[in-house]
């Protein structure tokens, strides 16, 4: 652990933009996957001084990161995102770190040196391996082409002195040793932001380089425009509930043509990959090691109130089939909200949830006491007598005793 260790801010302020850099772009051609060849090799080190200093900056930042109380630390998790990143990581296959960082927002970021920081928000939108396969191909496709270093010297040539200079002096904090200070100085100037927010360009070669990646490791590549495709839908859903524009950093998405642009394009891409044997999906696997941090992501999800969106999201994962995990955390969404009508609405999906096999014991609590609001006495006893059998030691279990002695 690191004297001052990252705070969730400072990861959103400062690293969390790689996904969502080129949306501001205006669009450009089309690359064509096969167009593409990386331009590291097995065990890359930075050749001149210009990338020198960059990967010097960034290899503190990974000290920063490694020690950060922000990542999760799950051994078989970590072993099973680094092997995905073994197979869609071309020639860097064996220099690629993953770090897994627990903020509730969709977005990655990758490092020129070649480590990678995937939020657990992330993890929480993909439905098999496919789709996770293809993000980590998109954010190693930045790496294999070193578009960090181009967007660092497109930035040096745009930037005025003075910006520069400022900039530079952040950067000079890290030199010193007061490191975690030069971090937050960097987050709060953009610098880090700056870096990374990749031209359409870049980000249209870097979808070309992962959709090539999944497709030659096996995966079938329309998993990537699917995800870029649910993100649009996701934002849209969020601002619709909100009645108000979409939120920062996806602000861009609801006017803007580039992101429908780059799904279509993505689609294209993936029909060209398509060959024989690029099918799989990996959908058992990737929720095997997922595990029960699925629930948690869920429950970090739905405590962001964003209805709009958690109520999107619990239906996109549910095409694959709603269970009772899904359904719990639809009735906490609606509960949560709160306006008039939505505790019948949670009612309701705490009353699907039971039906599953894998209903967390909260629904039963949740769908006792709906019953008891609705004068269904004796099964709303049954329910709460369910969740104490289910769940003997939860802190509210003596409160729940007591309801049902009374
Ligand atoms: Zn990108």
């Amino acid at each position: 652990m690191s004297d001052l260790p990252l705070t969730r801010r400072m990861m959103l302020g400062g690293l969390g933009c790689a996904c969502c850099g080129g949306l501001a772009a205006p669009a450009g051609a089309r690359i064509p996957p096969g167009s593409l060849r990386p331009v590291v090799t097995p065990g890359y080190r930075p050749v001149d001084a210009d990338e020198q200093g960059l990967w010097q900056q960034y290899r503190r930042v990974e000290e920063e990161i490694a020690g950060s109380n922000l990542l999760i630390r799950d051994d078989a998790l970590a072993r099973y995102l680094g092997g995905i990143a073994g197979r869609v990581g071309g020639p860097a296959a064996k220099d690629l770190r993953i770090y897994l960082a627990h903020v509730p927002e969709f977005n990655a970021f990758m490092a020129p040196t070649g480590f990678m920081v995937v939020f657990s928000g992330l993890l929480l939108r993909m439905r098999d391996e496919a789709q996770l396969a293809g993000v980590i191909g998109h954010e190693a496709g930045h790496f294999l082409l070193r578009h960090q270093l181009r967007a660092w010297r497109d930035m040096k040539r745009k930037t005025s002195a003075l910006t520069f200079l400022g900039m530079a002096a952040g950067l000079g904090y890290g030199a010193t040793g007061i490191y975690a200070g030069g971090l937050v100085q960097l987050a709060q100037t953009g610098a880090i932001l700056s870096l990374f927010a990749y031209s359409r360009e870049l980000e249209a070669e870097a979808d070309a380089m992962g959709v090539k990646q999944i497709a030659e490791a096996g995966y079938d590549p329309a998993a990537m425009p699917e995800t870029w495709q649910s993100l649009i839908a996701e934002t849209e859903a969020s601002a619709a509930m909100r009645r108000k524009r979409p939120r920062r950093g996806y602000s861009l998405l609801a006017t803007h043509p580039a992101p429908a642009e780059r799904m279509a394009d993505l689609r294209l891409s993936a029909r060209e990959v398509a060959g024989a044997g690029s099918t799989e999906r990996g959908r058992d696997r990737y929720l095997a090691a997922l595990g029960e941090h699925r629930r948690a992501f869920l429950d970090d999800q739905v405590k962001l109130n964003d209805p709009g969106a958690t109520l999107y999201l619990l239906r996109y994962l549910a095409s694959d089939g709603w269970n009772g995990l899904l359904r719990f955390y639809e009735g906490e969404t609606w509960r949560l909200r709160g306006e008039a009508g939505d505790n019948l609405l949670a009612g309701r999906s705490y009353a699907a949830a039971v039906a599953y096999p894998d209903a967390p014991a909260e629904a039963w609590r949740q769908h006792g006491y709906q019953l008891l609001r609705e004068g269904r006495r004796d099964e709303g006893r049954a329910a709460l007598r369910r969740y104490l059998a289910l769940a003997p030691s939860a802190p509210d279990a003596a409160i729940v005793r007591q309801s049902l002695a009374s």
